[in-house]
């Protein structure tokens, strides 16, 4: 069998045909397939194997050392302009074409909205959204990215951060570090949008920590079905299909196939 034929159980596509709203959970198992590197796996191919993430993506290592952290995320914006959606993105978008689907995405990545579809939440921010680290004026001026080696010690990622136009203050990355608030706004549409849909896809999202995992658990509490999709499943969701996004969403639109007028 190849790995396109994932099988869909019946449930499945009855589940996500009867539903009129579905909001879609993401992390960092549905960019994985588009070569964005996860950061909250271990190992050696884990950047965060080679660096202490409190360090980079903390509050105290903002103040600690700017330029460091600065440069990690110019890096990572690199990165992330060198990848593309992955069939995965674009199924997503297209399941949006019958049924109102919102995506609440911990992803600081903007994949889903490079393959059209609507993201509601950003829990975690957004790489891109650079803003002044002191007045919040949103930062769109040039970023110089650092060259690391897959041998880079830490010197060869620091860049001093741009100066904020506005006050002078230096301009840091849209994401949000260890020992800050989820931003408000993205936290009360994550909310809405659980609130009011009728099925969840919870997709790539291993080890998902408070107070995200609340918001499955809410909309599970009032007998909204969860369709986990993850090769290594979380146990969140009342039907789980054991693969990857990039394989088993464009699956799982196949099986919908066309809908005949019933
Ligand atoms: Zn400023």
């Amino acid at each position: 069998m190849s790995e396109s034929a994932t099988p869909i159980p019946d449930e499945v596509v009855e589940l996500v045909r009867n539903a009129r709203a579905i909001t879609v959970f993401t992390g960092a198992g549905m960019s994985a397939e588009s070569g964005i590197a996860t950061f909250r796996g271990s190992g050696d191919d884990s950047l965060w194997g080679r660096f202490d993430p409190m360090m980079l993506a903390s509050v105290d290592g903002w103040e600690a050392d700017r330029a460091l952290v600065w440069g990690w995320y110019a890096w990572r914006m690199g990165q992330l302009s060198g990848v593309e959606p992955n069939a995965g993105h674009h199924a997503l978008a297209e399941l949006a074409n019958d049924r109102s689907v919102e995506v609440v995405t911990q992803n600081v990545d903007d994949l889903h909205e490079r393959a059209g579809s609507t993201v509601v939440s950003h829990l975690h921010g957004n790489l891109v959204a650079t803003r002044c680290s002191v007045c919040r004026a949103p930062y769109d001026g040039p970023v110089t990215r650092p060259e690391i080696s897959d041998d880079a010690d830490l010197d060869a990622l620091r860049v001093e951060p741009p100066v904020c136009a506005s006050c002078g203050g230096a301009v840091r990355p849209g994401v949000v570090w260890f020992g800050e608030m989820l931003p408000e706004r993205d936290w009360d549409n994550a909310v809405e949008s659980f609130a009011h849909t009728d099925l969840v896809l919870v997709i790539g999202t291993s080890g998902i920590v408070y107070p995200a995992a609340g918001l499955p658990e809410r909309a599970a509490a009032r007998g909204v079905p969860i369709i986990e999709i993850n090769p290594d499943p979380s146990g969140v969701g009342t039907v789980t299909i054991k693969s990857t996004a990039a394989t088993a969403l464009p699956a799982l639109v196949a099986a919908l196939g066309p809908r005949s007028e019933a």
